[in-house]
């Protein structure tokens, strides 16, 4: 069968591989693969050489971000064949660490885990592919294709329901939520904002194209001006750009108490000049928090797949901006400016 592959760092390499049916040391249930989500971690594992393959390999095969059909299952796993499903990207730590035997591998404390597609085990991105029952989430039938979707809302759901933890440790009822970036993440964020009832601020510097009307349509306020002339003060901010200057800025603009939550990577060089006594001072005396949150839990593929279930389903399925064969795959390390998400369709011949 074909998968989507490529040596870490060396974009030139990207292509398809042939590979044997998937290893029964994958997992019981066997699955046809529907579609699979491109993301910047794909781009950055292309690109900066993020990525590693396999013990003893030099290609990885990509695809964190899944949908398939189930071909054949186990009759205990709790699934059926024609269920649609996503697998999860992290696996535990075998040790156990104490957080991964929590099931909490998202928050693993030995940094002995793996991911699917991007960290020591191959992805999703192939023909078919093998997974557990307990790594395996089912998709609801009516969301079809969008069920791609769910593995980048269970990042958001992660730190939505961080966010909301860390400022239950004392009074807090946000009421403003400010998003800055406007790409897959932030909008998905701006998606689970709205579905909270927040007001819902999305700062990008995009000013035309599809961005400011998604935005728009979820009755969500767009603006692409700098952080400080937001007339906002956030109590949660979904920080999806990873650019410095925006992640200070936004702190300081953020309301006493708030909850900042870090989401974005960038690897530039850039060099600023950041006031760092000023922010220390502003997030001592706001009781502000920002943190950082990467992966997901078990349950926050859960929360995505109720978020998914919830959104309306014409709004989802514009976020899927370019559809591309498993031979055109490279092309998705390209990303246009009006792209948000592309999926490759392994099901197409083309
Ligand atoms: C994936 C996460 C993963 C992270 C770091 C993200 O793109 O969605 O599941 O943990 O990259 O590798």
């Amino acid at each position: 069968m074909k998968a989507i592959a490529i040596v870490p760092g060396r974009p030139e390499t990207a292509g398809l591989v042939e590979l044997p049916e998937p290893p029964a040391s994958d997992g019981s249930l066997l699955v046809q693969t529907r579609l699979i989500g491109m993301c910047g971690t794909d781009r950055e594992i292309a690109a900066d050489g993020y990525g590693v393959p396999p013990p003893g390999e030099d290609r990885l095969v990509l695809g964190h971000e899944s949908l398939g059909e189930v071909l054949d299952a186990p009759p205990d796993s709790g699934f059926a064949p024609g269920d649609l499903v996503v697998g999860v990207v992290r696996r535990p730590d075998p040790l156990p660490c104490p957080a991964c035997a929590a099931d909490e591998w998202d928050m693993c404390a030995t940094g002995g885990f793996v991911e699917r597609g991007i960290l020591g085990q191959h992805g999703y991105g192939s023909e078919r592919f093998r997974v557990d029952p307990r790594f395996a989430v089912p998709v609801a039938p009516a969301l079809g294709d969008l069920g791609v979707l769910l593995e980048p809302v269970s990042i958001v759901a992660k730190a939505f329901d961080h966010a909301e933890k860390i400022g239950a440790r004392a009074w807090f009822q946000p009421r403003v939520a400010l998003i800055t970036g406007a790409g897959p993440i932030g909008l998905l964020a701006a998606l689970l904002a709205c579905q909270r009832g927040l007001e819902t601020h999305v700062l990008d510097r995009a000013t035309e194209g599809a961005k400011p009307r998604l935005v728009a349509d979820l009755g969500a306020d767009y603006h692409c001006v700098s952080v400080e002339e937001l007339p906002i003060k956030p109590d949660i901010v979904i920080e999806c750009t990873g650019v410095g200057q925006v992640v200070i800025d936004a702190t300081h603009l953020a309301a006493p108490g708030a909850v900042v939550a870090l989401l974005g990577i960038s690897h530039s060089e850039r060099v600023g000049e950041a006031r760092l006594d000023a922010l220390n001072k502003d997030l001592v005396l706001g009781n502000k928090v920002m943190f950082g949150a990467v992966n997901a839990a078990r349950r926050h593929y859960d929360q995505a797949a109720d978020a998914l279930a919830g959104a309306d389903p014409g709004w989802l399925a514009r976020l899927i901006t370019r559809r591309l064969s498993m031979r055109e795959w490279p092309a998705a390390l390209e990303k246009s400016r009006e792209d948000i998400k592309i999926v490759i369709d392994p099901t197409d011949a083309a």
